[in-house]
């Protein structure tokens, strides 16, 4: 039986208190003496007086109310939502990481100016890249950081006729995004009934006026684009750069390297691929990386090491400027460090190939329940659509996801990428155990079979939630988190 959930201010009680406090041994002076007039509360703020087991109650029974991936299965595609190693939160809690101030001088930071400039040799190594600024936080901001390096690397030429940017339909849409926020005008390319870039409409489409192409590979659906080589030839054979958008760099780990598929520049996700939990807002990092033809225009400060001595240059004429105050987000990156040097080159290959088999496993599994719309072989994620299940049944994508949340699972990614209708999203990572991918797979086809025999159960689900369906937009929009007394 589960015990009654009462909200702390309800248990309130004048004079109960969670903490005791030593006997004050120093003067006692009247707050008024400290404070202007302004700043005093005339009247108590109203906090609620509990226990300190109440209040310890209360904080982890709101810790369970939210799923997350240390509670159970995460398949949210584009997002590798995988366990993180602990140890890389210990590595970030490590005083002389935690506590150093941004201004400490460089030589009293050598050691965190070592493991930056170790992170940029890896993330180039592992990219097939030359060079690595760390400054982005996030991977949309890497994106930015990658665009208008692009266009630097144009104007630097005097080629002020480049005013466009490519983007397959399939794109995530933080590329469209970026591109704009950096000038450019953006041209969409379809993609083929394989689901990568249709090779013919990207021929038509790049002339003298492109400045580049972004791309993901494995692009949203999952697929990795087979005629890659055709692509960078069509792009670089008219002047154009190609980005790539390494969001979904948890599928190629070890196995390919985009500087070998001719990618000029790239962003990694530090907090998707590289040891970070993801999501909540944040912190994140998203380190751009470049062929060293576009050195000259990296943001600054990198880290360069000098006589056996390593300091931050911020010595580049060309730069774009500063992505972000300071040096980025630090602990993440020691968190990436922490995650490659326990992995280690077989590890990172091994993890990738994981996430490949996992993803394909579950496609497998489930594939006579759902649509495929590209039935090929996917790489670290697939997207499924219940077409034929909404046709005859009325039941949708969303739907089954709140219904997946009865089964104790996060739902996918839904309605992502635009270009599947009613589009199901799946990437379970590599940090998980058959027997949790078979349940996952066991409960999408218990619900493709509810869905005939009872669909109005799916439809209304969630059922053992906390909360029912909420208006999300409004949840977010208009959210109150002051509580009230009821009347
Ligand atoms: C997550 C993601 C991004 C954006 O990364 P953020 O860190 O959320 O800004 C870009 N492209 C793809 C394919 C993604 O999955």
């Amino acid at each position: 039986m589960r015990s009654p959930e009462p909200l702390i201010f309800e248990i309130s009680k004048p004079g109960r208190r969670a903490y005791s406090l030593p006997e004050l041994d120093v003067p006692a002076r009247d707050v008024a003496e400290l404070l202007p007039e302004s700043e005093i509360r005339r009247e108590p703020a109203g906090l609620p007086e509990v226990s300190e087991i109440d209040l310890v109650r209360h904080f982890t029974r709101l810790s369970q109310l939210n799923h997350g991936v240390d509670i159970g299965f995460y398949p949210l595609g584009s997002c590798t939502m995988k366990y993180n190693p602990k140890v890389n939160e210990d590595a970030a809690n490590l005083p002389g990481f935690n506590n150093i101030h941004p201004y400490v001088p460089d030589e009293l930071a050598q050691g965190a100016l070592q493991l930056m400039y170790e992170l940029q040799s890896y993330l180039a190594e592992i990219a097939g890249m030359d060079y690595v600024s760390l400054q982005p936080a996030a991977g949309a901001h890497g994106e930015l950081a990658g665009i208008l390096i692009i266009r630097a690397y144009h104007r630097a030429r005097n080629d002020m006729k480049r005013t466009k940017i490519l983007i397959p339909d399939s794109a995530h849409g933080t590329n469209p995004a970026s591109a704009a926020l950096g000038g450019f005008t953006v041209v969409e390319v379809p993609s083929d009934e394989r689901g990568g870039v249709d090779v013919e409409a990207l021929e038509a489409a790049m002339d003298e006026t492109v400045a580049g192409l972004m791309l993901t590979n494995p692009n949203t659906l999952g697929l990795f684009d087979e005629n890659i080589q055709r692509i960078e030839k069509i792009v670089h054979s008219k002047g154009g750069l190609l980005y790539y958008d390494g969001a979904n760099a948890n599928a190629i780990l070890g196995t390919s390297r985009p500087g070998d598929m001719g990618f000029d520049v790239l962003h990694f996700n530090l907090h998707k691929t590289f040891g970070t939990p993801h999501g909540g807002g944040g912190p994140g990092s998203g380190p751009v990386a470049v062929k060293s033809f576009l050195e000259p225009f990296l943001p600054v400060p990198t880290v360069v090491l000098e006589d056996g001595k390593y300091r931050l240059s911020y010595d580049r004429p060309q730069t774009i400027g500063r992505m972000k105050s300071f040096y980025g987000n630090f602990l993440v990156m020691v968190k990436a460090y922490a995650y490659i040097r326990s992995l280690g080159p077989d590890g990172l290959r091994e993890a990738s190939r994981d996430a490949v088999l996992n993803a394909n496993y579950i496609l497998r599994r489930i594939a006579g329940y759902y649509d495929v719309p590209y039935d090929r072989h996917c790489k670290h994620e697939f997207v499924i659509s219940p077409g034929k299940i909404k046709k005859e049944t009325g039941v949708r994508t969303l739907d089954i996801s709140k219904r997946l949340l009865d089964y104790g699972v996060h739902p996918p990614t839904n309605y992502f990428p635009l270009i599947v209708d009613e589009a199901l999203m799946i990437e379970p990572t590599e940090t998980e155990s058959k027997e949790t991918l078979d349940y996952f797979a066991d409960a999408l086809i218990a619900i493709a079979k509810e869905a005939y025999e009872d669909p109005e159960a799916v439809k209304s689900a969630p059922h053992t939630t906390v909360v029912g369906r909420l208006d999300e937009a409004g949840a977010a929009r208009n959210l109150n988190i002051r509580w009230e007394k009821p009347e």
